[in-house]
């Protein structure tokens, strides 16, 4: 099969860029079906299919600052590979970039979401997108499993988050987030009270202008994104993650896309990560033009 080593439309040098696009091909702690490693790859040939005139918010995505930087070494070792990509995020936004990841799993977030908290201060929060809670404390013997991913942000970086998606996780997960008062929005919440208003409410909550999103693919109903590491039934609807999206976007300092793992379908979900990946570089240009 035939990969581009570049994102369609990443035109600029690194010098330049606004936007820095890189994959992180990294799934070891993967606990149902890895291969979310595949993922920045297969979006890149998907990408290939899209415009490049974005006709809701009239920009030409050819004409923004985006810059493939490729995709990073990794290790074996998950404690090894967030070292180095927290290291790498931190020179991105010194440098003056957006980064924008593609996992790989979800507990490669933990690395970019404690760089810009570093770099945000006070005035940041964290918004996810998933099925799960990932609040376990460990799993599988990996304190940095990606079914832990929100308990290590909320542990150890920022107690500004809010979850949307949610619909699944063992009990001790639900009672942790009660006991916690965490902040949440189950899919069926999102399906009762509409996306736009669990937006409005989420932003109103986090009360920020300096937003991390992390988007989880397996947010989204498996009809929409069956090539995921961890599918789950009665999703969020693809027009609501890109309403999501294209909200968060222009609050947002750093965005990932994580979990697609591409041999499980026949390209359609690494495409929607793809498309999903330029409505939110559209939504923050067309917020910052
Ligand atoms: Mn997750
Ligand atoms: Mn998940």
């Amino acid at each position: 099969m035939f990969f581009p080593n570049t994102f369609v439309d990443a035109l600029a040098d690194y010098e330049s860029a606004r936007y820095v696009i890189f994959g992180v091909p990294f799934d070891n702690t993967s606990s149902y079906r890895a291969g979310s490693r595949w993922a920045p790859d297969a979006m890149r040939q998907a990408s290939a299919n899209f415009e490049s005139y974005n006709p809701t918010f009239d920009l030409d995505l050819a004409d923004l600052l985006i810059h493939d930087a490729g995709n990073l070494d990794t290790s074996a070792s998950v404690d090894e590979t967030l070292q180095d990509l927290y290291e790498d995020t931190k020179d991105l936004l010194s440098d003056g970039k957006l980064p924008i990841m593609l996992g790989g799993e979800h507990s490669l977030s933990f690395a970019t979401v404690k760089a810009c908290a570093e770099s945000a201060g006070d005035d940041f929060g964290v918004l996810v997108l998933d099925a799960h809670f990932d609040l376990r404390d460990e799993y599988r013997g990996f304190k940095h499993n990606h079914a832990c991913v929100s308990r290590n942000i909320l542990s150890e970086v920022s107690k500004n988050l809010v979850s949307i998606g949610i619909r699944s996780g063992p009990e001790d997960e639900w009672v942790f987030a009660r006991e916690n008062k965490l902040k949440y929005y189950t899919a069926d919440d999102v399906e009762a009270i509409g996306m736009v208003e669990v937006l409005k409410e989420a932003l109103e909550w986090l009360d920020c202008s300096l937003l991390y999103l992390s988007l989880d693919m397996d947010a989204l109903d498996p009809a929409y994104a069956p090539g995921l590491g961890t599918p789950e039934p009665f999703g969020l609807s693809a027009r609501d993650v890109r309403t999501a999206v294209r909200t968060l976007a222009p609050f947002s300092m750093a965005f990932d896309i994580v979990e697609i793992a591409p041999e499980y379908d026949s390209g359609q979900t690494a495409m929607l990560g793809a498309k999903l990946m330029r409505e939110f570089i559209a939504a923050h240009a067309a917020s910052h033009r």
